[in-house]
């Protein structure tokens, strides 16, 4: 299973558009649809992912997020095995969390419980 198609699914397309013209170039694809623009997670070329121009008003086809700038600038995102231990991590604190509220609930209920269990007070 590929994470990073996983993490794009969830959060959309990361295109970015660096100052340095060869740079720029490894990250851009001509089409005839126009010029496609290299996802930074997940490495697939979108067409409608063009980094720095604001598309209001355009329907688009998911989310992405543009950005321009130096490369330096650019963002660092979690991709393939960081994003499978993410997800893991998630899980696990979801499970705990149900876990939590189980046993707060059976905490609960003996507290507040019915008393003739324990039998007659001593005399
Ligand atoms: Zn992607």
């Amino acid at each position: 299973m590929d994470w990073s198609l996983f993490g794009c699914a969830r959060k959309g397309y990361v295109t970015y558009a660096p100052d340095e013209p060869d740079l720029r170039d490894r990250l851009t694809a001509p089409t005839a649809g126009g010029t496609a623009w290299r996802c930074l997670r997940c490495g697939t070329f979108v067409t409608h992912g063009q980094p720095g121009k604001g598309q209001h008003g355009k329907v688009q086809h998911g989310k992405v997020q543009r950005g321009s700038g130096p490369a330096v600038a650019a963002p660092l995102l979690r991709r393939g095995k960081e994003l499978r231990d993410e997800f893991i991590l998630r899980v696990f604190a979801v499970e705990r969390f149900i876990r939590f509220v189980i046993f707060a609930a059976a905490a609960s209920s003996a507290a507040s419980g019915p008393q003739e269990l324990a039998g007659p007070a001593p005399r």
